[in-house]
């Protein structure tokens, strides 16, 4: 198969003029027949307003090898196609379906695997099924009467069902898990786009009717599903995990999954408090920031809407020598700030849009890094107790609503009053505050450090009417469940996997982890139960 890279074409092209690009670069006859797929494409802005789609494609075509020798350049190569091998099943006999605790992209990934291999295996999630738990998430952004088992953070799908579905991945893939991924989002609704574009996604209503598809496909296959089943303790005998107690129900258990997701907070202290091998995480908090999408368009593209192209990312990033990195996470363009509690008296917010980013505002959180030195104490659940701190001040200051300040305001430490030039776009009330002395004051200095850096990229970041709101404390977990080389942790049995056993940052490499837990249960135990 023959790989063109950097195939550059306006972005107004047909599929018409990439086909006749093609056949261009690899001199073929117009009697040749060939045929392609597109394996990546992205955006080259970089000679705004001229901006362009760069593609990598392979084709296939017969006579490959005399192509090859006529066409010197490096973008045009030689390359074989390598899929995801499923593993090969163990021979250690399984006495139970394995358990997977969570319902994320983590636990939905490992239960599928697991299910296609024919382990049969068993989901709990704490939270509700996506049809039942939107309604609640929408009730709380309406009146503020939060669900602490169904909302934002938890219940099917895991906490990126409420979120910009954006699908890329920083994890490098030899593997294949990637694709499979994706492949396997497709396999359930999703656009085939993602398959190549340089960052894919989705949007909060696509993911979540994938989601629903998937969870059907898996209970025809033999997984079951238990909703609103929380796991409360886990039971340890000879080293071994033995029983799984939930509110209704315990389980006997050979192998349990802990996909938890970075908010399970009472089940991480259970974990500590059962002896769990754990140690705290570096993190990063801040505030999510809203600026005008058009202004976000005009830097990155040259001009405000820009020839149909999506609504534009952004991604910046700043070091300060007091050793603070300041940058944004989770960028969310044309999208919605959202209040994402998951516990009573706590605020905290992340982002989301729908799948056409068609939102008037651009938002991502600008985040400063965190260490047990900000924790003030270094034991596992530290860095839990300082968000659960920040939460519970950003509740107290607005009441439950999210505050929200202008950054000239913030610069200023005065309690904002009025709106600037555009208004905040939030799902869950919103009221104006002073979000001053929540940070430490070298971190408030950071902060406003890097909006003022990123102005140099991006003019008009540091804008005196960009909208803060307060806070962003859920970047990734504040721990990590320690594991061993065959993933188990120190308890047999036990797996730890997804973002809030600390291995992965986001729903693809969640998702990867999910896959890789299901390959070492799968690599290890036979898939004939021998007892109920
Ligand atoms: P989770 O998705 O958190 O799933 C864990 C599940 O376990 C939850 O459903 C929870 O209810 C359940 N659970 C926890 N404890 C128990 C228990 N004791 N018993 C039973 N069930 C339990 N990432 C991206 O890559 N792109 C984005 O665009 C994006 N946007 C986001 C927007 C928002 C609003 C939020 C909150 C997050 C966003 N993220 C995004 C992050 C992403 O959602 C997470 O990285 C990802 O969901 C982690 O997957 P996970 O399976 O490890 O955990």
């Amino acid at each position: 198969m023959i790989r063109i890279n950097q195939l550059k074409l306006p972005v107004t092209h047909s599929t018409a003029d990439l086909e006749h690009k093609i056949k261009k670069t690899l001199r073929l006859s117009s009697q040749e027949k060939f045929t392609y797929r597109i394996v990546r494409r992205s955006i080259d802005a970089r000679k705004k307003p001229d901006i362009y789609y760069v593609y990598a494609v392979n084709v296939n075509v017969s006579k490959e090898e005399q192509i090859l020798k006529k066409i010197h350049t490096p973008s045009v190569l030689s390359v074989r196609e390598k899929n995801y091998q499923y593993p090969v099943s163990g021979d250690t006999p399984l006495l139970q379906r394995p358990l997977i605790i969570g319902a994320g992209p983590a636990g939905l990934f490992c239960a599928y695997l697991l299910t296609e291999m024919g382990y049969e295996p068993l989901v709990i999630e704490r939270g509700k099924k996506i049809e039942d738990r939107m309604e609640d998430v929408e009730n709380f952004w309406k009146t503020g009467v939060l669900d602490p088992q169904s909302n934002v953070q938890f219940g099917e799908g895991g906490a990126g069902t409420f979120s910009d579905g954006k699908l890329n991945s920083a994890v490098k893939d030899p593997s294949g898990r990637n694709q499979f991924v994706l492949e396997t989002f497709v396999k359930f609704g999703a656009p085939e786009q993602i398959l190549y574009d340089n960052k894919p996604h989705i949007g909060t209503d696509i993911l979540s009717k994938v989601i629903v598809r998937m969870r059907k496909y898996l209970e025809e296959k033999g997984c079951q599903f238990f909703f609103e089943c929380c796991a409360k303790d886990f039971i340890i005998e000879n080293g071994g995990i033995r029983q799984i107690v939930c509110d209704k129900k315990t389980f006997d258990v050979q192998t349990v999954v802990l996909a938890l997701g970075h908010s399970s907070r009472d089940t991480f202290e259970k974990l500590y408090a059962r002896h769990i091998s754990m140690e705290v995480k570096n993190f990063a908090v801040g505030f999510r920031v809203e600026h005008p999408q058009s202004m976000i368009d005009r830097a990155m593209y040259g001009a405000d809407h820009f020839q149909g192209l999506p609504a534009s990312p952004y991604k910046v990033t700043s070091n300060f020598p007091n050793g603070r990195g300041v940058y944004s996470f989770c960028m969310c363009p044309g999208g919605y700030v959202v209040n994402s509690s998951s516990e009573k008296e706590e605020t905290v917010v992340n982002g989301m849009s729908y799948s056409g980013r068609n939102g008037q505002n651009a938002n991502s959180a600008i985040i400063v890094s965190v260490t047990p030195a900000d924790f003030g104490a270094s034991d596992p659940l530290a860095g839990m107790r300082y968000q659960r701190k920040l939460e519970h001040a950003v509740y107290k200051l607005a009441d439950g609503k999210i505050p929200q300040q202008m950054f000239g305001d913030y610069c200023n430490n005065v309690e904002s009053r009025q709106y600037g030039d555009f208004l905040s776009s939030t799902k869950g009330a919103a009221q104006l505050s002073n979000l001053r002395g929540l940070l430490s004051s070298d971190m408030e200095q950071s902060f406003i450090a890097g909006m003022q850096h990123f102005s140099h990229i991006i003019p008009g970041f540091d804008r005196a009417d960009a909208i803060l709101s307060g806070m962003e404390t859920r970047t990734s977990s504040p721990v990590r469940i320690n594991r061993e080389k065959n993933l188990e942790s120190e308890i047999h049995g036990l797996y730890p996997c997804g973002e809030g056993a600390g291995y992965a940052g986001g729903i693809m490499s969640a998702a990867m982890d999910g896959l890789k837990v299901a390959e070492a249960i799968i690599q290890k135990y036979t898939n004939k139960r021998q007892i109920e």
